[in-house]
């Protein structure tokens, strides 16, 4: 581990002995992939069928990787963060929504999260998975160009102006806004729409962030037409690059379908990838404000490395660093602790809602090799520290 992110005393600093001990225990538990698939069959079950469960995954799971179950619960959590300079992202749950009124909830939902935070700058962005806002279905439908009915067309013009709505919101309360990247299926709508919000809002400074996952073979050449086309000439370009988080289930899709996989054919070359993505945002800097959304040491050195190079000051306002609440600490926290601008997402909504969420970072502490060895190795080292064990 590098000497950067080694000061587990900083990178635990929030976390009580009980809290470390959760911890510990659940990233013992989610690194075997057998009980993870057992367990991730029991609860789906068992909230299917009412069974009391709720408080366990609440009393465990959902504590270590949530904030609460509203933005009201988040705030203790938001306050002593910032308090090591740790900024928060609050991320509503909106997993499996599939009505037009569950789609308007949802836009309510994210334009009031904007009026939250619009004032406190503990929480310097607002997010939103874009297939909150409007079906799956039509997402596939028209990242594939397929022709809409009448009705769809309807559907497809009101999912274009909940996106127009809640980018507009943030333009006019100067919010950053990060639009997440989803499966490849839906990935061209969003682009497409991620894009012309920037058109619209980003003309003096970036207020519309569109995600970019490294894992795709194609993205590079995304990026290329992106800078290159004369329609964006004009943009203020906000990005965010991940690697991904949807492998396995592009892998299987793709095996399904017998076509040629969208993902990197091994960690080494999305790792090549990602880091051919840096080099496209630092060689583009002037027109381009990013965030490194990653738990990748390497990644992070990268930047800090970039940023040195071009003359950047850690809290330079065009560079931000993101991790998600529960994992990779000794990151946030060491980067804050340096003045580097760092935030958690901080998710929250009913334990129901966030199952999807809390499932994908079970698997990916699983699925991902060294994530969950990195993490215990790190809250070991703090309990030794506190001579915990
Ligand atoms: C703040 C934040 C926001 C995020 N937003 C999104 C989002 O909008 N959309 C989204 O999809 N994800 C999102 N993610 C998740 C992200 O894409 C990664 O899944 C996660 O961060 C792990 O990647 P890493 O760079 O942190 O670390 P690492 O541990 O270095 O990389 C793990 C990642 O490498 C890739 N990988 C692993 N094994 C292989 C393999 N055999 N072949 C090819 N590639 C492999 C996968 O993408 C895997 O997730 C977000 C993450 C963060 C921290």
């Amino acid at each position: 581990m590098n000497n950067f992110f080694s000061d587990t005393k900083e990178a635990f600093s929030l976390k009580s002995n009980f809290e470390l001990n959760r911890a510990y225990f659940l990233f013992n538990i989610i690194g075997n992939s057998t009980f993870v698939k057992i367990t991730t069959s029991l609860t789906k079950f068992a909230l299917r069928f009412h069974l009391p469960v709720v408080p366990i995954i609440k009393a465990t799971v959902f504590d270590h990787f949530c904030g609460g179950v509203n933005e009201k619960d988040c705030i203790p959590v938001i306050n002593r963060m910032f308090d090591k300079n740790v900024s928060s992202v609050l991320d509503f749950s909106t997993e499996g929504f599939d009505s037009e009124k569950e789609f308007d909830e949802c836009l309510r939902k994210k334009i009031s999260i904007i009026e939250f935070v619009k004032d406190r700058k503990e929480i310097p962005f607002a997010v939103f998975k874009p297939t909150c806002l409007g079906s799956t279905g039509l997402f596939k439908k028209v990242s594939n160009l397929e022709k809409l009915d009448d009705l769809e067309s309807d559907s497809w013009n009101r999912v274009i102006h909940r996106f127009d709505l809640v980018c507009s919101k943030a333009f006019d309360e100067n919010i950053k806004i990060l639009i997440d990247a989803e499966e490849v299926e839906v990935q061209n709508a969003i682009d497409d729409l991620a894009i012309k919000m920037m058109r619209k809002y980003n003309v003096s400074s970036p207020i519309v962030y569109n995600t970019v996952q490294m894992y795709r073979k194609d993205r590079l050449t995304y990026l290329d037409e992106m800078i290159s086309n004369k329609l964006n000439k004009d943009v203020t370009f906000g990005l965010k690059l991940v690697r991904g988080a949807y492998m396995e289930k592009e892998r299987k899709l793709a095996d399904l379908m017998n076509v040629e996989s969208p993902i990197c054919n091994s960690k080494l070359n999305t790792d090549k990838n990602f880091n051919s993505g840096l080099d496209f945002v630092f060689n583009n800097l002037k027109r381009i404000s990013f965030v490194c959304a990653s738990h990748n040491e390497d990644s992070i050195l990268k930047v800090i490395e970039m940023m040195k190079l071009n003359g950047l000051s850690n809290n330079d306002n065009k560079i931000w660093f993101g991790q998600l609440y529960g994992m990779s600490d000794n990151i946030s926290f060491n980067l804050a602790s340096k003045s580097y601008n760092t935030f958690k997402i901080l998710p929250f909504g009913s334990v129901k809602n966030l199952m999807p969420y809390l499932i994908r970072r079970a698997e990916e502490n699983t699925s991902v090799q060294g994530q969950t060895g990195r993490e215990l190795q790190l809250i070991l080292k703090e309990k030794q520290r506190r001579s915990l064990l």
